[in-house]
């Protein structure tokens, strides 16, 4: 079966109010009822009510940026599963490497908020991606299996039939600095394969999105490999005639 292409735009800490209403606007102006790709926004947190109620009806989906790995008491700071399910989040970005490397987010607590995104029906957007000095020393797959293995031991394989993947390449996010096709597409069929290892159904469904510099020139070429399945894109997403041009190239 073929996989349905997925482009979710991470707006990460960028609009005021009034932008991020108009940016929402201009994305469900300019998307045709019969885009093939299925689209999603994650705006911040503080957005999330004003777009919740924007997008009632649509088919453009929520998202967060992050999940908490509790459902309520005293996590400071935290936002629950529970309460983004409330706003109608169907999709929460987990382990963005701006989380794992500037916030010291751990695989296992990555894992954690995995975990409760899915126990409350929400899709995790788990990414993953090596730094540009582990790629230089060839330890790229080796980063990548760190990171799923954290999920795997607490999720289990079974829980990537309600995930999706983000391949993101550390040094290509926000650098102007795009993985080649060869280069993404080769860490992409990595990752299927080794949930093909344990199970080859969920593998084949699995959606594996690129992330990392997505622009609408590069956008075409990125998706058009075996394995790349849709992009999640920063910079690129904050403005509207760009997103669309990449939602249109999926
Ligand atoms: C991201 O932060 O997820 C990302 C891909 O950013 P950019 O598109 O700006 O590289």
């Amino acid at each position: 079966m073929a996989r349905r292409p997925l482009v979710v735009g991470n707006w990460k800490m960028n609009c005021t109010r009034a932008s991020a209403r108009r940016l929402l606007d201009d994305i469900l102006a300019g998307l045709p009822a019969d885009a093939k790709a299925e689209v999603g926004v994650c705006p911040a947190f503080v957005f999330i009510p004003e777009a919740s109620a924007a997008l009632a009806g649509k088919s453009v989906l929520l998202g967060a940026q992050n999940v908490g790995d509790q459902d309520q008491g005293a996590f400071t700071g935290e936002i629950s599963a529970p309460m983004l399910d409330e706003f109608g989040c169907k999709l929460a970005i987990v382990g963005h490497s701006e989380r794992r490397l500037v916030y010291g987010e751990s695989s296992q607590l990555v894992a954690a908020r995995y975990a409760k995104a899915i126990a409350h029906g929400i899709t995790p957007i788990l990414c993953v991606g090596e730094t540009l000095e582990e790629r230089e020393q060839e330890k790229t797959f080796a980063v990548i299996d760190e990171q799923l293995q954290a999920v795997l031991d607490l999720c289990g394989v079974a829980s990537l039939a309600k995930a999706v993947i983000a391949y993101e390449p550390v040094w290509a996010i926000g650098s102007g600095r795009t993985a080649t096709t060869e280069q993404a597409q080769e860490v992409h069929a990595y990752i299927r394969g080794q949930i093909a290892k344990l199970d080859p159904e969920i593998a084949t469904g699995l959606q594996i999105l690129y992330g990392g510099s997505v622009k609408a020139d590069n956008a075409r070429a990125l998706f058009g490999m075996p394995d790349v399945d849709g992009g999640l894109v920063g910079g690129a997403a904050l403005d509207a005639q760009s997103f669309l041009s990449i939602c249109l190239a999926a």
